[in-house]
């Protein structure tokens, strides 16, 4: 195997209208799929499953996981009753998406969780969110009204994070499509970046693990912005493994654009 396969662990899409309303598919956004393409590792589509019956023979096949984005996270399951402004929910997909967080942790899988995967994240060690931003917290914009790939608002990065490894600098400007976050961080993790409001856009697995989570789209981003497609390729260099795979990876990468950082 010359390059690692990352599971874009998917969602599920419920059809309001077409020819068959109700019906489920599921999905993730092509924005994945070509992030991961760019970083020089083989994206392969994770459905959800009922639960976590044939989670294990999922991660079994891939060396990484990326944990995309979606609707909200059901406040039930880090103990509080749904706020008037929670979003959709969808408790199935809640349950296979913590057993593949906990199984792939685990197994030792890098990780990188997106918006909704970065809130799961933390759920699923024990953290706690923010069901609506403006409600509870922060003052600064998290849902722009600019196009997807414009980076909205400022995230400082803490020093000594992987952020900041993979960045190299303390701030870097993302887009943000989000009115929750993570509130109490779970145990096991560090915070590794906040908006200029205090909201935490970044966490990360303490130890030696690439478990990391950002509360922004870098993959909305990575195709303009060399900083967000470093994201992408350190998932690939952490799920290459040993030395020779990770040199191989590296290879792949290189021909991609970026590779500098962007000003902030
Ligand atoms: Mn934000």
């Amino acid at each position: 195997m010359d390059r690692p396969v990352i599971g874009i662990v998917g969602n599920l899409l419920i059809a309001e209208g077409g020819m068959f309303p109700g019906m489920e598919r599921s999905y993730v956004n092509h924005d994945y799929v070509r992030a991961v393409a760019l970083s020089g590792a083989v994206p392969m589509l994770l459905p959800p499953l009922s639960g976590a019956d044939g989670v294990k023979e999922q991660l079994e096949r891939v060396d990484g996981l990326l944990l995309s984005g979606g609707h909200d996270v059901d406040p039930l399951l880090y103990g509080e009753e749904p706020a008037p402004e929670l979003g959709f929910i969808l408790p199935e997909v809640d349950e296979y998406q913590l057993a593949v967080i906990r199984l792939g942790v685990r197994l030792g899988k890098p990780m990188l969780g997106i918006c909704r995967g970065a809130q799961l994240l933390n759920v699923a060690f024990g953290g706690t969110l923010y069901q609506d931003i403006p409600q509870e917290t922060g003052r600064v914009k998290h849902w722009q009204k600019s196009p997807r790939h414009v980076g909205g608002h400022t995230v400082q990065v803490a020093s000594g994070s992987l952020l900041a490894h993979i960045f190299g600098k303390e701030a870097v400007l993302t887009n943000s499509f989000h009115h929750q976050a993570v509130k109490d961080i779970a145990p096991g993790f560090a915070i590794s970046a906040r908006a200029a409001d205090g909201v935490i856009e970044g966490i990360e697995r303490t130890g030696d693990a690439f478990v990391v989570g950002v509360q922004w789209h870098p993959e909305m981003m990575a195709e303009e912005h060399a900083d967000m497609l470093a994201l992408f390729r350190a998932l690939a260099v952490a799920a290459a493994g040993d030395e020779s795979r990770r040199a191989k990876a590296w290879d792949a990468c290189k021909d991609n654009k970026g590779g500098e950082n962007d000003a902030v």
